[in-house]
This record gives structure tokens, C-alpha cells and sequence, in this order.
């Protein structure tokens, strides 16, 4: 099963693939959680990818295809793989289909504007790859990842005008490639909830509709 998750920043993608992955046990691979271990380690791609990021703009095309074509030839990704944040561009939807990867569906998650925008505020993530809401989706303690103890903290890209600037580029950039799906009638689309539960629930029930059809 190879599914691609889509949705504006802050849409919920990350949550929802966690989720699916758990449920049908096949790895996410989440291009910003490459790219910004990547940033923390201080790599060579780290290194050119930090100031795209910081912007809010795109990382180049070459770039992230590169990640992408190592990840999904890996073992780990023999049976299927969750694409979350990958691709954002149509440039990336070809080179994806140039490397013969088959696509069962294409999950948009869509939120209006104003929410990402109150969301993005909220938002608390972990090195490790777990995100959290200070509203919508907890951690148990306070500043604490549920999942490894670390400290949560706010991404750089969460500052309110670094959000404006995402959601430009989404617009002019990642909404073209909702039409490359549809046109090939991959496309499923969830209205991403208030409660992240209800968006699971909506996003199971809407793939398992689409793949029995
Ligand atoms: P979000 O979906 O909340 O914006 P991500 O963690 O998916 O967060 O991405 C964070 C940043 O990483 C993006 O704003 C962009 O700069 C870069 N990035 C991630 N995936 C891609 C991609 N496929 N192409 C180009 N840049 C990317
Ligand atoms: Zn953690």
C-alpha cells in the first residue's frame, strides 16, 4: 500500500500518518522530519536546506527527490510506504511517477486558512518526531513527549509571519498537485476536524471506501 497524505501545513498530516502506519504497519516517511534531523545533525543537506526552511519556502526539488529515492528503495519500505509532506510540487509528482512508484490514493486533509493560522500557534513538537497541541492534542505532561521524555518545543517555522509565508507557498505550489491526483482519480478528500480522533475516524473510513471501490 503506498499512500500520499496532502494537506496545508499544519493540516494534521503528521498525526494522521502516525495513525494509519500504526494501523496498517507501514512507515511514514515524512520529508521535514528528514530534513530537519538532518539540519540537527548538521549534515551537508542540512545544511543547504536550513535557509529554505527558516523562509518558509520550499526546499529545492533535487533535494528532497533525492531523500525520497533513498528512503523508499529501503528494505523498511518493502510493503508499502506513507508519504507525509512529499510531493509538494508538481516537479516532485513527476519525478515520483518517473520512478515507477505506484500510488494507491492521495489523502487531502482540508482546513481553511484561518485555522492552520491558530493552529500553527499552538503546535509543539519533539525531536523525535512526535507533535502535539497545547489544545487539540495534549501531551500527558506538560512540555513532555509522551513518547521519549524530551522536552517539546516550538518549531521556528511556527512564528506567525513563517506560517503566512507556508501557506503562500502551499497555495502557489503544493494545490496544483491536489489536481495531478484528481485528474487521476486518486484523489480522497477528509475534512480535517476540531478533534484529531474525528479526523482519524473520517480518514479510515474514506480510504477504506476508496480502496474497496
Ligand atoms: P508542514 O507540513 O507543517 O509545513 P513539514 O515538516 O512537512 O511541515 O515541512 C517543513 C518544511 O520542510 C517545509 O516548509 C519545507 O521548507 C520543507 N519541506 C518538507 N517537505 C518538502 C518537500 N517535499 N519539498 C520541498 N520542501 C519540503
Ligand atoms: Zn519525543
Amino acid at each position: 500500500m503506498n499512500l500520499i497524505l496532502m494537506g496545508a501545513p499544519g493540516a494534521g498530516k503528521g498525526t494522521q500518518s502516525e495513525r494509519i502506519s500504526a494501523k496498517w504497519g507501514i512507515p511514514v516517511i515524512a520529508t521535514g522530519d528528514i530534513l530537519r534531523a538532518a539540519i540537527k545533525a548538521e549534515t551537508e543537506l542540512g545544511k543547504r536546506a536550513r535557509s529554505y526552511i527558516d523562509a518558509g519556502q520550499l526546499v529545492p526539488d533535487e533535494i528532497v527527490i533525492g531523500i525520497i529515492k533513498e528512503s523508499i528503495t529501503s528494505d523498511a519500505c518493502k510493503n508499502g510506504f506513507i508519504l507525509d509532506g512529499f510531493p509538494r510540487s508538481i516537479p516532485q509528482a513527476i519525478a515520483l511517477e518517473e520512478m515507477g512508484i505506484r500510488v494507491d490514493a492521495v489523502l487531502f486533509i482540508d482546513v481553511e486558512d484561518e485555522k492552520i493560522v491558530q493552529r500553527m500557534s499552538g503546535r509543539r513538537v519533539c525531536t523525535c518526531g512526535a507533535s502535539y497541541h497545547v489544545d487539540y492534542k495534549p501531551s500527558q505532561k506538560e512540555g513532555v513527549c509522551d513518547k521519549c521524555g524530551a522536552a517539546l518545543f516550538v518549531r521556528k517555522d511556527d512564528a506567525p509571519e513563517t506560517v503566512l509565508k507556508r501557506l503562500m507557498t502551499y497555495h502557489e505550489q503544493t494545490e496544483p498537485v491536489k489536481a495531478y491526483y484528481a485528474q487521476r482519480g486518486l484523489l480522497v478528500t477528509v475534512q480535517g476536524q476540531e478533534g484529531v480522533d474525528d479526523t482519524t475516524r473520517l480518514t479510515l473510513e474514506a480510504l477504506s471506501r476508496f480502496l474497496k471501490r
